[in-house]
């Protein structure tokens, strides 16, 4: 998964997109980049491994001048992590420069790779979004959105894309509108382009509209152009993006996050009660807004029993195998004096391999708990995500060879129970339909990659 932010017209545009990028840090922390584009029309790139704040600083901001940026932060899904890695890419082509961020995974991008090498493209990174630049320099199209059209017919999968040509800022998103995008306007008017819109907020830019799926906006100095790529499909709005990925305050799909985690955990109680608990809490942070809906419904004081170290970032030492609660310990430690004695439910929002929450359980059994009883607000993991979301292979799955007993016996928790996937569907905002839920029920929107090593070598984000 990733983040991408753009801004055209506005002085100083690469400030407003490090500010933005400071919001989408949680969709991905293992490169940042910014490209800008200046007055005589050069454009100059800063990338950087880790974390926006640790590698983005006066000195990498100062080339970055001109009145049109675009900015990116990567968790890459599969590719490896490497500064070649890193986004917005940029490259040189015969009408000057093309630079792209993309938040997504493309589905046929081996296919699409191979046709271009067989025509002797050459690539630069192991991305599958490098795809999308050369697609772009090979249209003849004159007009910047028509390129962007023709670079995206036959593009299968997830994308949101932030495109520099120019000093033209252009955005697209799939025809399933399957990651978030919003647009917005800085109180000049300049427009503001986002994966969430929190990132907004930090710019002081007020929310529009979300860009549409199978839309393209090009935004220049005449305004904001809009046009249509591809057939018109059914949405398919990753629901997981509700259950974990965004930010609580942001608004995604044209609903708060806030609301459908909370919502999410009202749900859950209704669906799973705990009889005889004493109290609530959540795995900070992610499980926050999902445990205080819990504590309504159920009426059980909400306590924070947990607390998460905020220093942790990706780049920490990873435990070896031998200290695998390590990871662990160092991101949370359980406070006794909440837990000693008391029969608890904890709120998770996923269970994915199943290692964080089998760590948990022993520290607050430790911490004197006397009874633990888990309660998920999403369904049972079952299956990869091919569309940008970095789940595992099924292998790695707890829950796509274990029951629900199961994993509750190999987690060691006196109950275990997860929100059905009607539960789930029903209760985030404009559903049940329109949402891709491949990854908890088997139902992939498109046919899943009959080799899923053909996606190795791209990144998606
Ligand atoms: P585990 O079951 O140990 O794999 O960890 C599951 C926890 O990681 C959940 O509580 C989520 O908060 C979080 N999580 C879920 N999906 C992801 C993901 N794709 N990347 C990182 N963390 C995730």
């Amino acid at each position: 998964m990733c983040g991408i932010f753009g801004v055209r017209g506005a002085p100083d545009a690469a400030s407003l997109v490090h500010l933005g990028l400071y919001s989408l840090q949680h969709r991905g922390q293992e490169s940042a980049g910014i490209v800008a584009v200046d007055e005589s029309g050069a454009a100059h790139a800063a990338r950087t491994l880790g974390l926006v704040s640790e590698g983005f600083g006066a000195a990498e901001l100062a080339p970055l001048s001109g009145h049109v940026a675009i900015g990116h932060t990567r968790y890459s899904t599969s590719g490896s992590s490497t500064i070649e890695n890193a986004q917005p890419v940029l490259a040189r082509y015969r009408g000057g420069h093309i630079s792209l961020a993309h938040n997504g995974n493309i589905t046929n991008a081996t296919e699409l790779r191979r046709e271009l090498e067989a025509d002797g493209a050459i690539f630069g990174s192991t991305m599958d979004s490098e795809v999308l630049v050369h697609r772009l320099a090979r249209s003849r199209a004159d007009r910047l959105e028509d390129k962007m059209a023709d670079a995206l017919q036959g593009v299968e999968g997830a994308f949101c894309v932030l495109v520099l040509i120019d000093d033209v800022l252009l955005a697209a998103r799939d025809s399933r509108g399957w990651r978030p995008l919003a647009l917005g306007r800085m109180p000049d008017g300049a427009p503001v382009v986002a994966s969430e819109t929190c990132a907004l907020d930090i710019v002081g830019a007020a929310y529009e509209r979300d860009v549409e799926p199978g839309e393209i906006l090009r935004i220049d100095g005449d305004g904001i152009h809009s046009s249509r790529f591809g057939e018109r499909m059914d949405s398919r709005r990753c629901v997981f993006e509700y259950v974990y990925f965004a930010r609580p305050d942001s608004r995604i799909f044209g609903g708060s996050v806030d609301r459908a985690r909370r919502s999410l955990g009202r749900r859950l109680a209704l669906e799973a009660p705990a009889p005889g608990a004493d109290l609530v809490f959540s795995v900070p942070d992610s499980s926050n807004s999902a445990a205080l809906g819990y504590a309504e419904v159920s009426g059980l004081s909400y306590e924070l029993a947990l607390i998460r170290n905020h220093y942790i970032g990706r780049t920490f030492i990873q435990p070896t195998q031998g200290g695998r609660n390590a990871k662990v310990k160092i991101k949370y430690n359980a406070v006794r004096e909440v837990l000693e004695g008391m029969s608890v439910v904890m709120v998770d929002d996923s269970i994915v391999r199943g290692t964080t929450t089998r760590g948990l359980v022993a520290m607050i059994r430790a911490a004197g708990a006397r009874e633990v009883h888990i309660r998920v607000s999403s369904p049972p993991v079952t299956g990869p995500c091919y569309y940008g979301i970095d789940t595992p292979n099924r292998e790695e799955l707890i829950a796509a060879h274990e029951d629900t007993e199961g994993i509750a016996r190999i987690i060691g928790v006196d109950s275990l129970a997860y929100l059905s996937l009607d539960g789930m569907l029903g209760a985030v905002p404009d559903g049940p339909g329109g949402f891709c839920h491949a990854c908890f029920s088997g139902d992939y929107p498109t046919p899943p990659p009959t080799d899923p090593d053909k996606l190795r070598f791209g990144c998606g984000c």
